[in-house]
């Protein structure tokens, strides 16, 4: 990130705060019937996501005039605006992840934005409302919570060591079964919380040592992405491959170093072959191959509609 923009830093910081403090906090586990709709199969939406966002992406558009700000709700109704996330800047923003915690009054939800340059991230901002604890990470430059460096410490070496969570909502089911089967190489293995912006950090801090994602929207994993990299551990496609936010690919695994990441995809869904294949040059202009094909087919996508928990 230029150095320029690193005076934002803080400016975004407090109004994600504000933005939570005002519209988000006082809502959670409270709102009303009526204030609450079906967005998608498996999937709602709520006054409090629609007015954080407004105000959200008003304050950030605010702070860098003529950044697009590309939000969630903006783009259930208006998937085309996904496009900008190549501009060369754009704010990407989710104001409420973990909606369905929230309702519930369940604790791990969270207010996420991530700020790209040519479709990479180059800074994050994740707020954990109800630990207070604000995640934000710069590139090159390393993540912190709530100011202090955050570095994961090592996790084991062995799959039989490690332990996280794997999220089959959107995985079809002979594919999650297998995946189910392969998890018990672990030492534990659970659900994701619904809220990926507690996941991430779950990663960074040592609570876990690996995430499993197939569904990978944009503003669900793009912020904890940065978190996770910024943090010491990997964030890459099943086949090696960098993850960019708008690649529109599936499949996606978190580990809390490259070691890790290899023993968890190895023991997730076996062994990949070598050398790399054209499938794992996906990463920008002048960077290395990121890794090898895959054995064998990534697993395939369920049709849609059931909640894997990200959103
Ligand atoms: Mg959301």
């Amino acid at each position: 990130m230029s150095r320029p923009v690193a005076d934002l830093v803080a400016r975004v910081e407090e109004a994600v705060r504000e933005v939570s403090s005002s519209l988000l906090e006082p809502r959670a586990g409270v709102l009303a019937a009526d204030e609450v709709r079906a967005k998608s199969p498996g999937e709602i939406v709520t006054v409090a996501d629609l007015e954080a966002e407004a105000e959200l992406g008003s304050r950030l558009a605010a702070l860098w005039p003529g950044t697009p700000v590309v939000g969630e709700e903006a783009c259930a109704r208006a998937p085309c605006l996904l496009g900008a996330l190549s501009s060369e800047r754009a704010w990407l923003l989710d104001p409420l992840d973990g909606t369905t915690n929230f309702v519930a009054g369940r604790g791990e939800w969270a207010v996420m934005v991530a700020l790209l340059e040519r479709g990479l991230p180059v800074a994050s901002w994740i707020w954990l409302a109800t630990r207070r604890r604000m995640y934000v990470a710069e590139r090159g430059q390393g993540a912190s919570r709530d100011g202090l460096s955050l570095r994961r410490p090592p996790p084991g070496r062995s799959a039989a060591e490690l332990c996280g969570r794997v999220l089959t909502g959107f995985v079809d089911p002979p594919a999650a079964a297998e995946l189910a089967a392969n998890g018990r190489r672990f030492a534990r293995v659970g659900p994701g919380s619904r809220c990926a912006g507690a996941d991430y950090p779950a990663v960074a801090e040592g609570d876990e040592d690996f995430v499993f994602y197939w569904r990978t929207l944009a503003w669900d994993h793009a912020p904890g992405a940065l978190l996770v990299e910024e943090a010491g551990g990997a964030v890459r496609r099943l086949d090696g491959a960098r993850y960019l936010p708008g690649d529109a690919a599936e499949g996606l695994l978190v580990a809390a170093d490259e070691t890790s990441w290899e023993v968890a995809r190895e023991a997730l869904l076996g062994p990949r072959s070598t050398p790399a294949g054209p499938s794992a040059s996906r990463g920008r202009p002048g960077e290395p191959p990121s890794g090898a094909v895959p054995a064998r087919p990534p697993l395939p996508a369920a049709p849609t509609g059931e909640d894997q928990g990200a959103a």
